[in-house]
């Protein structure tokens, strides 16, 4: 195993010089280095390597998610390609213009994004679904670093408590000023950051998150967007 104390890893990725896209063999967390390597040997037709933002860097809207699924994008290589979160996700920015073609949970569907951007606040693929503290922490430049090369950025769809605490230091703004809550809305300078729930398979099946909740965060984006 690998051996890099949390300190160098923030530090190595803070230098990273505004790269947006780790390596593929990115060591700087080591935990999440081993799983990968061991999704490899499992699975070698698998993508298995930090999954790269989806849609172009002029995009005036940023979607931000947790992590890579096993299944999902860690399979395929495209955000929320392939698994459940997915297919609300995309059926969704279609229905509100953010997206054209049509969705098929593969990467080769064709479907294109409109003035949008998807990523995640961890590249690779977590145990469980459940990155830890550090690694937030050490993949955080790569996110910031895509926030900060999108230069009509103007709105943020965060998915979850994760994605919307990294971003929010991304953004340099006060936790305590911007705590997360579904539907909330944060100002940080020219940028909106909007607050839902994610939009995954537990949160749909338990109600936490009705697809009509996740559709009123997109609505008021387009509304706030304008066409
Ligand atoms: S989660 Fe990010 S920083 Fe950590 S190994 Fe993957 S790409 Fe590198």
């Amino acid at each position: 195993m690998t051996t890099i104390s949390t300190n160098e890893n923030v530090k190595a990725a803070s230098t990273a010089l505004l790269r947006t896209e780790p390596d593929r063999n990115c060591p700087l967390c080591p935990r999440l280095a081993d799983f990968r390597e061991a999704a490899r040997t499992r699975e070698p037709e698998w993508f298995n390597s930090p999954v790269p933002s989806f849609g172009d860097s002029d995009a005036r809207l940023l979607i931000v998610g947790l992590a890579p699924g096993m299944q999902g994008a860690n399979r395929t290589g495209r955000p929320f390609t392939g698994d459940f979160a997915g297919d609300l996700l995309y059926a969704t920015l279609l229905e509100y213009g953010f997206a054209k073609g049509s969705y098929k949970a593969r990467p080769d569907d064709g479907l294109t994004l409109i003035d949008c951007r998807i990523g995640n606040a961890v590249r690779c693929v977590p145990p469980q679904n459940k990155p830890l503290p550090a690694e937030i922490n050490t993949c955080r430049p790569f996110l910031s670093a895509t926030i900060e090369t999108m230069p009509k950025l103007r709105a943020i769809v965060a998915l979850g408590r994760v994605a919307h605490e990294s971003t929010v230091k991304a953004l340099k703004l006060r936790s305590a000023a911007a705590p997360f809550a579904h539907g909330a809305i944060h100002q940080a300078g020219r940028v909106m950051l909007y607050d839902s729930y994610h939009c995954s398979r537990y949160n749909t099946n338990t109600g936490v998150l009705t697809p009509q909740m996740f559709r009123d965060v997109f609505a008021k984006v387009r509304t706030d967007l304008g066409r």
